[in-house]
């Protein structure tokens, strides 16, 4: 295009462009300090039960306290991270924080619940394996508890070398989510291949599932597939009752949304779904 403009190329650096790029430098290397300042801090969301919102689990969800900004989301760093590689020690302080916290909590409260932790594609090596397991003899976490949560289609890049990277954690006893599912551009031989324990559905198709048929019969598909595979399921992004609703009569056995909690601190999440156990509703049907 820019030839066709006149051959001016410089035409496409405008000052727009010019403060992407340098705020782009700075956010990296603010990213750095905060690496080196331990600038970060783990949310907690609960997954319950479709049918009584009994507790199975929590996703840790990463938080930067920048010291000006105040809190940044996760969507607007961690791309950046990917990058940069610095997801690397990012993500190796979010698991160790969240089987360190986890653990804390199982052994006062002896629960029957797991801990998720989001692990991109790019912290995946050899390295992180043996890394894995050495967190878990730190934190004094049993295998059985922990899930990684990896996004679907980022695994196609190197497909032979992640199958063996996953099957050797799995074979730790850790246990895989296939997060954002039916959004990615893999092909469902994957969820053969892969270890995948569970399949949590992508928002995207919650979002609008009372009022688009098409949604509606893709969550019905991926339903079907994951009782077929014996997966488990997590609908994510479940906002409100009519959701919530449709799902428990599509038999998806669990939720994770703003509807029964936003992510929380570690101490919020403690104070008010361990130590509080919130009364397990009836299932909807039965009131
Ligand atoms: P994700 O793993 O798919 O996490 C779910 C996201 O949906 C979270 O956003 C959560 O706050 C949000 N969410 C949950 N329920 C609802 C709802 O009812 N409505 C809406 N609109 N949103 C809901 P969050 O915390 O901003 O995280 C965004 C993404 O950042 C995550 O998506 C995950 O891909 C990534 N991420 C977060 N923490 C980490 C981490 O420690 N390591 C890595 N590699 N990625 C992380
Ligand atoms: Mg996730
Ligand atoms: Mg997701
Ligand atoms: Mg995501």
């Amino acid at each position: 295009q820019a030839k066709s403009r006149g051959g001016n190329c410089y035409q496409f650096y405008t000052e727009e462009m010019n403060q992407k790029v340098n705020s782009r430098l700075t956010l990296e290397n603010e990213l750095r300090r905060a690496v080196k300042n331990q600038e970060f801090e783990l949310y907690y969301q609960p997954q319950v039960s479709t049918f009584d919102n009994r507790l199975l689990g929590a996703e840790a969800l990463i938080r930067w306290i920048h010291p000006s900004a105040g809190i940044v989301s996760p969507a607007d760093f961690i791309p950046i991270a990917e990058e940069t590689g610095l997801i690397r020690e990012i993500g190796d302080w979010a698991l160790l924080e969240a089987c360190k916290k986890f653990s804390e909590w199982n052994n006062t409260f002896a629960l029957d619940m797991t801990i998720s932790v989001n692990v991109s594609v790019r912290q995946l090596d050899d390295a992180f394996v043996l890394r894995t397991q050495e967190i878990l003899n730190i934190s004094q976490l049993d295998a059985k508890y922990l899930e990684l949560e990896i996004t679907e289609s980022l695994l196609l890049d190197n497909v032979q070398e992640n199958l063996r990277i996953l099957d050797n954690i799995n074979k730790l006893g850790v246990r895989f989510a296939m997060d954002d599912f039916g959004t990615g551009y893999s092909s469902l031989s994957y969820l053969k291949q892969f270890p995948i324990s569970k399949l949590k559905i992508d928002r995207a198709f919650i979002n609008e599932i009372n009022n688009d048929p098409e949604d509606e019969a893709i969550v019905r598909a991926i339903i079907a597939l994951a009782k077929t595979l014996r997966l488990e399921l997590v609908a994510e992004g479940v906002e409100n009752h009519q959701q919530l609703a449709l799902l428990q009569a599509l038999a998806c056995d669990s939720y994770q949304g703003y509807y029964f909690s936003k992510p929380v601190p570690a101490d919020v999440f403690r104070q008010r779904y361990l130590e509080q156990k919130p009364p397990l509703q009836k299932s909807l049907q039965q009131q």
